[in-house]
């Protein structure tokens, strides 16, 4: 194979190094706050959870005092019966104790409801914050490694540009405007290799003397469908 066109398959990977580069420089910082928007939904829906059981047991202690002063309630009732002196009065306060005592077994019935949900968010929140545990280890690993991919973004970056700078260098005006060329057609893609005589450009055939010559000649070939610039690949595979 031809220095050339060495250099030539060199300076393509490279080229298409920086555009993988510039994308995921475009990329990464999305990706890093799709995944802290992720992660503060996360944070926000257990910390609504918590609220939600901080106001169960408000709700709880309430209705305990409410039954407490009810009974209470029932106690002063049950002392004025020794106290009355008519029926019609006796009869007012044995009413007034069956309406305490209904008001209290109905909050008897909302304490055990309001107990049975306090379980069921208990034991919820209990999963919830075991699932976010685990989510926030995932979650810092995965940060880290969006940061740390950023901040080398910039010096691969670097050393692509100037790897790219020696080799044109040492290649011909002439070879560099066609690659360019080519490359501006082809979204990119200048250099491919030829495997079994199919071009790995467009995946054509491409003529059995041209294969010959691709295999012995030191010139630079095209493909005769898409122009690219091809290579003979003995392994069968690129790179
Ligand atoms: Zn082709």
């Amino acid at each position: 194979m031809s220095e050339h066109l060495l250099l030539l398959i060199e300076l393509q990977k490279d080229d298409l190094k920086t555009v993988r580069i510039n994308s995921k420089k475009r990329e990464l910082p999305e990706k890093l706050m799709k995944l802290e928007e992720a992660f503060q939904t996360f944070s926000s829906s257990l910390e609504d959870e918590r609220k939600h059981l901080n106001e169960l047991y408000k709700i709880h202690r309430e209705k305990e005092n409410k039954l407490k002063s009810g009974q209470d309630n029932l106690s002063k009732a049950k002392d004025r019966l020794f106290e009355v002196k008519t029926n019609k009065e006796y009869q007012a306060i044995l009413k007034e104790i069956e309406a305490i005592e209904t008001k209290r077994s109905d909050t008897e019935d909302e304490i055990i409801a309001c107990l049975d949900e306090i379980d069921h968010r208990e034991k919820a929140l209990k999963e919830k914050e075991q699932e976010f545990k685990e989510y926030r280890i995932r979650y810092e690993a995965d940060r880290r490694k969006i940061e740390e991919d950023i901040a080398n973004l910039d010096a691969e970056l670097v050393a692509a540009q100037q790897k790219i700078r020696e080799i044109r260098k040492q290649l011909p005006e002439s070879i560099l405007r066609k690659y360019e060329m080519i490359k501006g057609l082809n979204n990119g893609l200048a250099v491919v290799s030829v495997w079994k005589e199919v071009c790995n450009g467009c995946h054509m055939n491409i003529p059995p003397q041209l294969y010959n010559d691709l295999q012995r000649s030191a010139d630079l070939l095209s493909c005769p469908h898409c122009s690219r610039i091809i290579y003979w690949n003995s392994q069968g595979k690129d790179g």
